[in-house]
């Protein structure tokens, strides 16, 4: 999990941090009438920002939640950091070819649920996109890959390669060259991991933001719910839409972040893994779901499956809502947000 694979959406952070921080203020520390205390520490990890907020009845609880969240995002980054070359997914990709690998039972779970959204994304999100996702290298390479390049290794994009055995707990790539990529979903469920984290240690209620990943639970002291705002892709420091949120998740996957321009063309880090070019189909898609694996799972996958698709899969899940920045800039919002939204 580094910043090039993790890729950040600062604006949809900052935003919340902007509005979270002034419905905050006062609330630092032990704040009598509420008896609870609000804690925000943000640390470098997995290549990104991130910023937790823990509210727990002591400010001395609170201090320790925030701590226990951050050593949970470091626990799942020697699982699931395929920059770091002993975590259980480099294991997966050094053996591709050769041999299954033992995992956890939480890398396997998180493998499940890519092949997952692969399958309700209409193949959309593909976890075997890795080969692919090197060969552009948006932040560091920003080199564009030959066609025939990029045709030599999409036999290498193949998610029917990837084995998950549930039984023996293994996973094994089928073809040598093969890399599982986790960069569109692993965020997510680290923000979900980190929510319990805090739970456990004793928070009442807080927000865990992995750059663009944000995973709420319960209220600020006070009542209200945290207030997000999602980044124009646009208009770059320009809020979409502002929404509200109580134990949800949000992740926004856009192609404003990460991305480098050459002759007037956008080539930014959402592969299509169909043509393994930069999928063209939309702006920004935004996902509110309960869980943050299925938040930013989706938000990748929907991506690639353009607004019209993807909108049409949002309305027939139960609990996942989408705003959608199509190709052409247009808004779309899903029924279960249009009363929910707030346009600046
Ligand atoms: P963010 O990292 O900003 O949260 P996303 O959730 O959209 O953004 O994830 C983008 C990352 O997912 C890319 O950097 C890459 O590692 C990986 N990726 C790119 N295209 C795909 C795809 N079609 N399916 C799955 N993962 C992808
Ligand atoms: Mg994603």
């Amino acid at each position: 999990m580094h910043s090039s694979l993790f890729n950040q959406s600062f604006r949809i952070q900052t935003c919340f941090l902007t509005l979270l921080c002034s419905a905050l203020a006062g609330c630092i520390g032990v704040s009598p009438g509420e008896e609870s205390a609000v804690v925000t520490r943000a640390q470098m990890q997995m290549g990104t920002l991130v910023r937790i907020t823990a509210v727990a009845r002591s400010e001395s609880v609170a201090r320790a939640a925030a701590t226990a969240g951050f050593a949970e995002i470091r626990r799942l980054e020697e699982l699931l950091s395929t920059w770091i070359p002993t975590s259980e997914l480099s294991r997966v990709n050094a053996s591709a070819g050769v041999m299954p690998v033992h995992v956890s039972s939480e890398t396997l779970t998180v493998v499940q649920r890519a092949v997952q959204a692969a399958e309700m994304t209409d193949g959309g999100f593909n976890i075997a996109i890795g080969p692919a996702v090197d060969a552009w290298s948006v932040i560091e390479g920003r080199r564009i890959p030959a066609e025939s390049e990029l045709e030599a290794l999409r036999p290498l994009v193949d998610l029917m390669s990837v084995h998950v055995d549930v039984r023996e707990q293994t996973i094994y790539l089928g073809k040598a060259g093969m890399r599982i990529d986790v960069g569109g979903i692993g965020k997510g469920y680290a923000a979900d991991q980190v929510v319990d984290a805090l739970r456990r240690a004793g928070a009442i209620a807080g927000v865990v933001a992995l750059s663009g990943d944000i995973k709420t639970f319960g209220r600020l002291p006070g009542g209200k719910k945290f207030p997000v705002g999602i980044q124009h892709p646009r208009k770059g420091g320009s809020v979409l839409a502002w929404i509200d949120l109580q134990d949800e998740a949000i992740s926004t996957a856009g192609d404003y972040e990460r991305f480098f321009e050459r002759e007037g063309v956008r080539y930014h880090h959402i592969l299509d893994p169909r043509t393994l070019q930069p999928a063209r189909s939309c702006q920004s898609v935004t996902v509110v779901a309960r869980e943050g694996i299925w938040a930013d799972g989706l938000d990748t996958g929907i991506f690639v499956m353009g607004a019209e698709l993807g909108m049409r899969l949002v309305e027939a899940l139960p609990d996942v809502e989408a705003i959608i920045v199509d190709a052409e800039g247009r808004l779309l919002v899903s029924s279960g947000l249009k009363q929910r939204i707030r346009l600046p």
